[in-house]
């Protein structure tokens, strides 16, 4: 909703047109609520972009998604006649793990995971016995210690370091299984076992909707964007104030007061009964004055990495062969990549006929020093990384584009548990206040469409 006046009213604000803010925006207007979503940028999607850039199609953020859960069936069973869902091809089951410098393909089945390499024989006679360990006791237990429990260091070294690197851009010894990998650690809590877990879960009953999870790798015709851009344009675009600066929201006695710059540089005030904020912790710290600094400091003490993409195009591709999702790179391996994705291979038109367009990933929470590095120092490292793991004897693309993330994925450590009960006490406090976003409740796409859809229905 928007008019010329510079003090509204409306039912709804959501703060920050991301996935997450874009998903509730599409909710609320099918659920016909009057809202108004305010964004900082001058583009929506927040860090989804897709770009064509001559022949080559690249993102500047994620690069594919997964259809995690059934809100992200049902979206894009709503959205189909307006965007082209693209899901990867078969190959995309092919991943590389780095070890001792060459790339070794992730086990599919059991044959492979008796003859890979990439694990320790003591750890492949270890891992029968894993169903019968019993489930650890401590909620707070980081990953690296649960997984060295479970299945021993190898799993830990070449399939759940760079597992985590692929999803968190993440250290294990960080992140804390209850609340980075809910799903890992209630296998263990609820079955006892890992393996025996997603054994028996694959037998339990699931309703229509859940069939259709498929964990199918998904991306878009004209990428990403195209997601966002629909959900931009379902949601109704005079519903969207874009290029705000300054907000601030105040309670009033039955609502909130938000104060914003507009994009013209004019003082603007809504009066609305429901907040939603869908922005990262890293933000939140201005906006609401009327949150105690101990519970502020509780949302904002969630850690951020720091991610550096590299997009590389090559118009004519001589190097190794590109079958596959990509490579990921071991923290073990000390190398200055973490993983590379084979994105002309997994989906179409993303780079000439013959050529090939690389996603590179540096930095990351082992090295977060990498992010002031300068694009030359940037260039000499992937030229010699790309050279090396990915056999060309010359690195002379046509694409070379580089992207900085300086609050890129958000690390779910042990402060999380804290986080996750001040959200719910602020929102129980503060009636039609709702504090969404990548602070709690998963990182991934489809937990962002999830969310987003929580959020809209918590209106109702
Ligand atoms: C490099 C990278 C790679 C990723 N790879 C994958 C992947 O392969 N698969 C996957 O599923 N997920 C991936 N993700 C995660 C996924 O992209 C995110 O979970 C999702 O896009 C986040 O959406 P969001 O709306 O919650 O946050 P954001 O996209 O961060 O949106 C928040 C919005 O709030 C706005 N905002 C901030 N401050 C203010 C303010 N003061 N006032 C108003 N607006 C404000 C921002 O401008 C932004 O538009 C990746 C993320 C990154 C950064």
């Amino acid at each position: 909703m928007t008019t010329n006046s510079n003090e509204i009213s409306t039912n709804v604000v959501v703060l920050g047109a991301g996935l997450t803010g874009l998903t509730t925006a599409h909710y609320l207007n099918k659920f016909n609520k009057k809202f108004i979503v305010l964004e900082k940028q001058t583009r929506i999607g927040g860090v989804i972009q897709s770009k064509k850039e001559d022949d080559f199609l690249t993102e500047n953020g994620p690069n594919t998604g997964v259809v995690g859960n059934t809100t992200v069936v049902q979206l894009f069973e709503d959205l189909a006649e307006k965007c082209g869902f693209e899901v990867a091809g078969d190959n995309v089951k092919k991943r590389f793990i780095l070890k001792n410098g060459r790339w070794e393909s992730l086990p599919l089945g059991a044959r492979e995971a008796i003859m890979t390499p990439l694990f320790t024989l003591k750890d492949k006679f270890r891992v029968l016995g894993e169903p019968f360990r019993p489930a650890g006791k401590n909620p707070h237990e980081n990953l690296a210690d649960f997984v060295k429990r479970r299945l021993g260091q190898s799993f830990l070294n070449y399939a759940i370091d760079p597992f985590i690197i692929g999803v968190y851009a993440g250290d294990p010894t960080y992140l804390i299984p209850k609340y980075a990998l809910p799903k890992l650690y209630n296998l263990e809590q609820k079955y006892g076992s890992l393996i025996g877990g997603s054994f028996r879960k694959g037998f339990e009953k699931k309703i229509p909707e859940e069939k259709k999870v498929s964990k199918k790798v998904f991306s878009f015709e004209g990428g990403l964007s195209t997601l966002t851009k629909s959900l931009y344009a379902s949601a109704g675009v005079e519903n969207f104030t874009l290029g705000v600066e300054n907000i601030t929201v105040n309670k009033t006695e039955d609502g909130y007061k938000i104060q914003y710059t507009n994009a013209q540089k004019e003082a603007c005030t809504i009066y609305a009964k429901n907040v939603i904020s869908t922005i990262g912790a890293y933000a939140l710290d201005s906006i609401f004055p009327f949150i105690d600094a101990v519970s502020m400091q509780k949302l904002n003490s969630l850690l951020y990495t720091k991610v550096i993409e590299v997009s590389v195009g090559f118009n004519t591709w001589k190097g190794c062969r590109l079958d596959g999702f990509g490579g990921l790179i071991p923290s073990i391996e000390k190398r200055d990549l973490l993983g590379i994705l084979y994105m002309s291979s997994l989906f179409k038109n993303r780079a000439p006929e013959g050529g090939a367009l690389l996603s590179i990933f540096m930095g990351g929470v082992k090295r977060q020093d990498l992010i002031s590095l300068t694009d030359d120092q940037i260039r000499i490292i992937v030229d010699k990384e790309c050279k090396e793991l990915m056999s060309l004897d010359e690195f002379n693309p046509e694409l070379f584009k580089i992207v900085r993330h300086n609050y890129a994925i958000p690390q779910y450590g042990v402060e999380s548990g804290d986080r996750f009960s001040t959200i719910k006490t602020l929102e129980t406090k503060f009636t039609g206040l709702q504090i969404g976003g990548n602070l709690r409740d998963g990182i991934g796409m489809a937990d962002r469409i999830k969310q987003g859809k929580e959020l809209a229905e918590r209106i109702l």
